[in-house]
């Protein structure tokens, strides 16, 4: 069994600058991550992120991992990083269990940081296992990262910002996006991207839903449906589109299951996007000692899991004795900044999930 005083799991956005805080506090840690990149999903946005001047709007997001990356490495004394490793267990004694190089290795530490992120939340319709249809995600990472066309005709499910920008992406990789199709009355993400692909003539198709799938090896046409005000099909408002491929961006759930699987007392609340930990206000779950930040503790976005890294770090370093020279002026700092990214337009829902958390 190895020794460590403190684990970051998650090198995405917030793990990183929790990881940053650490290293500046005094404090040595592991940072694990599952990915053979750190940088979390910044590594698949090709995009110009929105946001604030202070967390890197403006800059598209697989540079701000590359800043981000480049900070913690230049810590290499305090901060040990684990690549292509998963933390498969979690123990109310904390012990972490990781798989690394195909081997189990046990790790007995002091505190945890989980900056897990999220997994994509899917839909239940016929078919939906046919080759052909993807998560978001999934679509990014074959195009951004390995330069990989889904498909050359796709319907996009799903009208938040993800389902946007992953539609704009796809038409810049040269694939026809037949329509994009939302369930809800209105358009999910902000305007801005709405308008740009309507310009570009997508329609998008709000009180829609897909109904089936169809094709024998692969996907080859979908149905979707108009739905009214109580989500029920109307039949008889079936359309088809011939396809190779869909794209599911119903949203995302924070993946908190290893938080779960120790003991943390957990609530659902859906502005947060599911289940999340119950958390103080210094991110510290039910089991002194184990924080939370990122998505892992509600979907924002990155210049939150930014700035909650950032927090996190200080904060736990703090628990361990470790206390940054400027503690108090940057927790005043990183606390005006969140507040101010929680007066944004989506602010008023993560405010209302964190008031249902009671943290
Ligand atoms: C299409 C799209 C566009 C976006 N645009 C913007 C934007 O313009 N502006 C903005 O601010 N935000 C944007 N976001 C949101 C932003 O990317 C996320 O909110 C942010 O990445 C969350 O950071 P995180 O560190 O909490 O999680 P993540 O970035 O998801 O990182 C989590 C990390 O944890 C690792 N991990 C998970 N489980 C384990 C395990 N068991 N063991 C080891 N490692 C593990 C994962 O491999 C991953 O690297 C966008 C997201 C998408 C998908």
């Amino acid at each position: 069994m190895l020794n460590k005083d403190l684990v970051i799991i998650g090198g995405g956005p917030a793990g990183l600058c929790a990881a940053k805080m650490a290293a500046e506090a005094g404090q040595s840690c592991l940072l694990i991550d599952r990915n053979r990149l750190l940088g979390g999903q910044l590594i698949k946005q090709t995009h110009m992120f929105f946001g604030s001047e202070k967390q890197f709007a403006k800059t598209r997001g697989i540079d701000i991992a590359s800043k981000l990356v480049d900070d913690v490495k230049k810590h290499s004394d305090l901060i040990e990083i684990w690549e292509d490793a998963t933390v498969v267990g979690l123990y109310n004694d904390k012990v972490v269990t990781v798989l690394k190089n195909e081997q189990y290795v046990k790790i007995q530490t002091k505190a945890i940081i989980a900056a897990t992120g999220a997994s994509e939340k899917v839909l239940a319709f016929e078919n939906s296992d046919l080759p052909g249809i993807y998560g978001a995600g999934a679509v990014q990472t074959l195009m951004n990262v390995y330069g990989v066309k889904p498909g050359n005709q796709i319907v996009m499910v799903g009208s938040g910002n993800i389902g946007l920008i992953v539609s704009y992406q796809l038409m810049q990789a040269g694939v026809k996006v037949k329509s994009i199709i939302e369930a809800s009355p209105k358009i999910g993400g902000y305007k801005v991207h709405a308008s740009k692909l309507r310009r570009l003539g997508v329609d998008i198709e709000t009180s829609c839903t897909i109904k089936k799938a169809i094709g024998t090896e692969a996907v080859e046409k979908i149905v979707t449906i108009k739905l009214d005000e109580n989500w029920n099909m109307i039949e008889g408002t079936e359309k088809e589109y011939e396809v190779d491929a869909v794209c599911i961006a119903v949203g995302l759930t924070p993946l908190t299951n290893l938080l779960s699987m120790m003991g943390c007392n957990m609530k659902y609340v859906s502005e947060l996007g599911g289940l999340v930990p119950i958390t103080n206000h210094s991110h510290e779950t039910s089991i002194e000692n184990v924080f939370v930040c990122g998505d892992a503790s509600g979907i924002e976005e990155a210049s939150s899991a930014i700035v909650e890294g950032y927090m996190t770090g200080l904060i736990a370093c703090k628990k361990l004795g470790k206390t940054h020279t400027r503690y108090g002026e940057l927790m005043e700092e990183y606390n005006q900044q969140i507040n101010n990214l929680r007066n944004g337009p989506f602010g008023e829902k993560i405010l209302l999930g964190l008031k249902k958390l009671g943290g």
